[in-house]
């Protein structure tokens, strides 16, 4: 059996076009049975850290119901992925348009979001909207209520 010896490489990021350095020691670590190192850095550094960790995605909320605790996320190519509130690993609650990355999984209705993580928030102001549309349709079933309380008064 002999030894491949190894030394730095410098590679082309598929993504961004920009060398870069393949350590040894990058190449030790990816080293197959067969000494063969698995040139699986087609990415930069940089463009590593853009991207999702593997067999994850990324996408942006579409709607979160907070009562609910269920929403929608926006794929880039594929159709609206489900998600639901428990699976949320560092937020209480999500707003639209966060940035959020996750596993596909599937629950009894078909796919859905798994191990849901926030990688950037919404602007501010979307999150105020979306509060203040939430306080209003509070008030609205308040008020409703209490108008079909005075219906009832009025018609026992
Ligand atoms: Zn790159």
């Amino acid at each position: 059996m002999s030894t491949v010896k190894r030394r730095d490489e410098t590679l082309f990021c598929e993504r961004c076009g920009i060398s870069f350095l393949w350590s040894v020691e990058e190449q030790n670590q990816g080293a197959q049975a067969d000494g063969q190192a698995a040139k699986i850095l087609s990415y930069c550094p940089g463009c590593r850290h853009l991207l999702p960790a593997a067999s994850r995605e990324r996408g942006l909320v579409k709607w979160y119901n907070a009562h609910k605790r269920y929403g929608f996320i926006t794929r880039r190519h594929d159709p609206e992925l489900y998600l639901h509130g428990s699976q949320l690993q560092d937020q209480r609650r999500l707003f639209p348009g966060d940035l959020v990355e996750f596993s596909i999984g599937a629950n009894e209705r078909g796919p859905a979001a798994q191990n849901i993580q926030v990688l950037e928030r919404a602007p501010a102001e979307e999150e105020a909207k979306e509060i203040e549309r939430e306080t209003k349709s509070q008030e609205t079933r308040r008020h409703g209520t209490r108008r079909q309380e005075r219906w009832s008064q009025a018609n026992p």
